[in-house]
Order: C-alpha cells, then structure tokens, then sequence
C-alpha cells in the first residue's frame, strides 16, 4: 500500500519561523506545514512548534538537522509561480 503522507499546510510569514518540528519525538520537522491526523513517528497530535534553522542547529539532534536543511532545500527548489517573493528578480 502507497503511505502518502497528508498535511496541513502553514502560511508563514516572511521571517517567521516555519520550521515545524515534534516537540514530542525531536524526530519530525517539515517547513510550512504538519503531518495529519498526527505525527508519523509518535502519533502525537498539536505537538508541533515552529523553530528556525539556526534554532534546531542549537539544540537538535544531528539527525533532526539533516531533516530540517531537507526541508528548507526542498521547499527553495522552484515550485508552480511563487508569489510575493520581491527579493527575487529576474536574471534576463
Ligand atoms: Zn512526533
């Protein structure tokens, strides 16, 4: 059986932390958005709290790290017509 992960998804305003990680498990982080009905690895529900990288560098797990540039990376790579971006400008 396929297992896709379903979300909520985060609006998150530019500067705000929008890492969101499992305060339950420390095992968990995605950007702009939680994993529903609940955290895949604990089954926690609302235990997810906004951090920032430079947050969990401080005091995550290494583990958790790579889980968090992960998802800082995938959520940069180019996606359907970003909007409101004004620090990006055209290279033509
Ligand atoms: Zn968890």
């Amino acid at each position: 059986m396929s297992s896709a992960q379903a979300f909520w998804s985060i609006p998150c305003e530019g500067g705000e932390p929008d890492l969101w990680v499992c305060m339950s498990c420390l095992n968990e982080v995605f950007r702009r958005k939680v994993p529903k009905p609940d955290c895949p690895t604990c089954h926690g529900v609302s235990t997810y709290e906004a951090f920032t990288l430079e947050a969990i560098r401080d005091w995550g797990t290494e583990e958790l790290i790579a889980k968090a540039v992960a998802a800082q990376a995938e959520d940069d790579a180019p996606q359907a017509a970003p909007s409101g971006l004004s620090a990006v400008e055209s290279a033509d």
